[in-house]
């Protein structure tokens, strides 16, 4: 899983900046109607009516946030993609446009940045994206990127992180802690490899976990199933850090606190036998463990018949009043105090600080 699959090596200092940008980014179309010039000019020009523009933009770091020893580079291009898709989703607006911006050292080749750009080229597909602009540039040690998303929304559609009452109903999209496994699962590969080169993974009980890891989505979808609901979320984000940090988020932005159900909480079948096999707590990955990229808001309770029911919501809990403080309510009916761990809080030198 880990050989160089790159046969050709051409050097990027012999194509030069210009060339280079030209190169991948050249029969790039745009179909947005509310891009008016892309790629080729000194900036994009972007007309959105009377529209409200809505724009996040993230930033990948190798060695931080990605392996390049598991996570080909396609994959990551379309990842870099989506986690930027996600944040124009979380606002629940209309994702258009997206700029990129990549920074490599010199032992990447001219072919290591196509196969990139091929996956940034796929999600900008799947997600009906305009690549309108960015820059490529030199870097001391591994590889950077850096995507702004740009969006759209009637300005009464856009949903904020603090909106939140005190009654409302706490939802999430899709299931929970599968992209953490997936790490999990790839880690593990990546050091039997390590000790034999030979040995080939059989990974057919984890595809779904490696798959939520390597190749995530964006929730596009909601903005439209909750219109079709005549649903208005009163708060949204969405997960990236995980889902305890996320609902410490929503409740401080809002001012309230909430009850989280350990019951409630969606997780796919491969997520259980993996953590059974790994002797991981599985509520502990299902609110820590990030990437997950599903939405996770908030509604009205007299909203709740209007998704009882659907496959792609699962009512995890309540908010409260700000002084009842933001809980897990364990199996047991026990009340543990939720803290922001997140990503880098599994680690097993964690001390509990946040
Ligand atoms: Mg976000």
């Amino acid at each position: 899983m880990l050989e160089d699959k790159n046969q050709e090596r051409t050097s990027l200092s012999s194509l030069g900046e210009f060339a280079l940008i030209d190169h991948l980014t050249k029969d790039i179309k745009v179909k947005q109607p509310s891009t008016l010039t892309g790629v080729g000019d000194d900036a994009a020009v972007l007309d959105f009516k009377n529209k409200k523009t809505v724009i996040s933009t993230d930033m990948l770091v190798e060695g931080v946030h990605f392996d390049l020893s598991y996570m080909p580079l396609k994959h990551l291009g379309y990842k870099a993609v989506v986690v930027n898709v996600s944040d124009i989703c979380a606002m629940n607006a209309k994702p258009t446009q997206i700029t990129v911006s990549i920074a490599v050292s010199n032992r990447f080749p001219l072919e290591a940045l196509e196969e990139l750009y091929q996956g940034i080229r796929l999600a900008a597909q799947v997600y009906d994206v305009d690549i309108v602009g960015g820059d490529t540039t030199s870097s001391q040690k591994g590889m950077i990127i850096s995507i702004t998303a740009i969006g759209e929304a009637e300005e009464e559609d856009i949903v904020y992180r603090n909106g939140a009452g005190e009654s409302d109903l706490l939802v999430v999209t899709g299931d929970v802690g599968a992209a953490y496994m997936g790490l999990q699962v790839l880690e593990r590969e990546k050091q039997v490899f390590q000790v034999n080169p030979d040995n080939q993974p059989d990974l057919e009980a984890y595809t779904y976990l490696i798959e939520r890891q390597l190749k995530p989505e964006a929730r596009k979808d909601i903005k439209e199933i909750l219109k079709g609901l005549e649903i208005k979320p009163t708060s949204m984000i969405d997960i990236s850090d995980g889902l305890s940090s996320e609902i410490l988020h929503l409740c401080k932005s809002s001012g309230v606190g909430c009850n989280l159900y350990e019951e409630k909480i969606p997780a796919d079948p491969q997520l259980i036998s993996s953590c059974e096999e790994f002797d991981i707590d599985i509520t502990t990955v299902a609110i820590n463990g990030g990437e997950d990229y599903e939405l996770l808001f908030t509604i009205k309770m007299e909203d709740f018949d209007k998704i009882k029911g659907n496959p792609n919501f699962t009512v995890i809990g309540h908010m409260t009043q700000e002084s009842e403080g933001t809980h897990l309510i364990t199996r047991a009916a026990t009340k543990i105090p939720l803290k922001a761990r997140g990503w880098d809080g599994m680690n097993e030198n964690d001390t509990d600080e946040e």
